[in-house]
């Protein structure tokens, strides 16, 4: 038997199908590109901005023909679409889907294929049992944690891995706590256990995965008094610099940070209110753990950060650049930007304008606000800045990112970096910088995929950079010193 996965959205919702092709894998089932050719078809959905949501129901209007050629076929529905709490209007608008499943919750539809297709699925089953036991790399142990897709097996050199579901924040514009729940932890030996699974079948580098990753841990202290001791900024509304005691997260990192033949690790998505000095000291110390933080600031402008209710200010977020670029003075910081919030005036979006030309950070991911159901903005405030000031807003910030990441990139010209090299593209091998920059090289004579390669950069541009494989060592790039004068460009 086949399946195929259509996955929408976030870093978050690839894990949440890599779990799900997991356990159809253990199943027996393989994948397949082809949707036409699945026995079991799944799209993850996304319902982050409204165009999200719109693409995910097209997706399952196109699909509806094949279910009726073929009511063979399982159709299952999972992610935010759905929510945790289920979606009554979404089962009664779809009636001919058979799954529908929460975010990160495959188990429906493994019990549904259990029941209809049993002794079909226990061949299967047994077939791939055979099939692992001739192979000759370690994916052939029955018993991992998480199995990869068959054909990834050894090919796969990056995955994501959730180690904090959920958010119990409540950004007035954010529909993720609505439809991920509360924030929930995963033990530290079952995250260490699915990473060493993922080793095991060939995988380098890993991101640990959270809404706010940094809070991670907290929820297992069971301690309701500690969690609000860890967060000052959102009993005060004025965010702690230096929250003061154990940050959880550090543990997670060493534990990962161990396990043999892992070669990175990443975290993400942090909160500025989260970034406790201890992490930052973590991710300088720790080998693996790699140069990149991505905090979001969401909006330059005090009044605007106020609505959003992100608890904190303009200068604290300022202040956190400083203390970030002070503690890992190589570290390349990414952040969010919403353009257009809620009676968002033009001098509002022009002091972000205003903070992004300040703090030169190496990646803004932008996006233009749309009001999601049930979050207070869509109940309580007018979307009233117009679609074409959105775009226009938008494309002013586009503009100015491409051109700060491209001065930002060309410090590396004539240096050379680390590249963990994840596969080949149109002729060229690909991989990511510690400070995850997008890297280019030619070499037809060696297989890199999955190796560490030292690369001069030759030309950079604001979104990748090409360069020149290097067989000695005598010149590994020192990217300290390079970060740190781009920053003061
Ligand atoms: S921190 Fe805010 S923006 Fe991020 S997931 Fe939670 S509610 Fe949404």
């Amino acid at each position: 038997m086949k399946y195929h996965v259509a996955t929408f959205g976030c870093q978050m919702n690839e894990a949440d199908s890599q779990r799900l092709a997991s356990e159809l894998e253990k199943l027996g089932l393989r994948a397949t590109d082809d949707r036409f050719a699945a026995d079991v078809l799944v799209l993850n959905t996304c319902v982050v901005r409204q165009g999200a949501e719109d693409k995910a129901l097209s997706y399952l209007h196109m699909i509806k023909p094949i279910k009726q050629r073929n009511p063979n076929v399982v159709v299952g529905v999972m992610g935010c679409l759905v929510g945790v709490r289920g979606n009554t209007p979404l089962k009664q608008a779809f009636p001919w889907v058979d799954v529908f499943m929460a975010p990160s919750e495959p188990g429906p539809m493994v019990d549904f294929l259990l029941q209809r297709e049993g002794k079909r699925l226990a061949e299967a089953e047994t077939q791939a049992r055979f099939a692992l036991q001739d192979g000759d790399f370690p994916a052939a142990q029955p018993d991992l944690a998480l199995r990869l897709p068959a054909h990834e097996v050894g090919k796969r050199v990056t995955a994501n891995v959730p180690v904090v579901y959920g958010c119990s924040h409540a950004c007035t514009f954010c529909i993720i706590p609505f439809r991920r729940g509360p924030e929930r932890s995963r033990p530290v030996a079952e995250i260490v256990r699915e990473v060493e699974s993922l080793v095991a079948q060939g995988v380098k580098e890993v991101t640990l995965l959270g809404q706010i990753v940094d809070r991670y841990g907290y929820d297992l202290l069971g301690d309701d008094y500690a969690i609000k001791r860890y967060n000052p900024g959102a009993a005060s509304g004025i965010p702690s610099q230096n929250i003061p005691l154990r940050t959880p997260l550090v543990d997670l990192l060493r534990a990962v940070n161990d396990i043999e033949g892992l070669e990175r690790v990443r975290f993400l998505t942090s909160h500025p209110n989260w970034m406790t000095d201890e992490l930052l000291d973590a991710v300088n110390e720790l080998p693996k753990v790699m140069s990149h933080i991505e905090v979001p600031v969401q909006a330059g402008d005090d009044d605007v950060l106020k609505r959003m209710r992100r608890g904190y200010t303009r200068d604290d977020y300022r202040r956190l650049i400083e203390r970030i670029r002070a503690k890992v003075p190589d570290a390349a910081i990414a952040t969010d930007i919403i353009v257009g919030f809620c009676g968002e005036t033009e001098a509002q979006f022009m002091r972000t304008y205003e903070l992004l030309e300040e703090l030169r950070l190496d990646v803004v991911h932008l996006a233009k606000y749309s009001p999601r159901p049930h979050t207070v903005a869509a109940r309580e405030f007018a979307d009233d800045v117009p679609e074409e000031e959105k775009e226009r807003r938008f494309r002013f910030l586009e503009a100015q990112h491409e051109r700060i990441s491209g001065e930002i990139n060309q410090r590396y010209l004539g240096q050379t970096v680390e590249v963990l090299v994840e596969d080949q593209h149109k002729g060229k091998w690909r991989g990511r910088t510690p400070q995850n920059k997008l890297v280019f090289f030619e070499d037809a004579s060696n297989d890199w995929r999955g190796k560490l390669a030292n690369v001069t950069i030759t030309w950079a541009g604001p979104w990748s950079m090409q360069g020149t494989v290097r067989t000695n060592e005598d010149a590994l790039y020192n990217p300290a010193h390079a970060t740190q004068t781009a920053h003061a460009a």
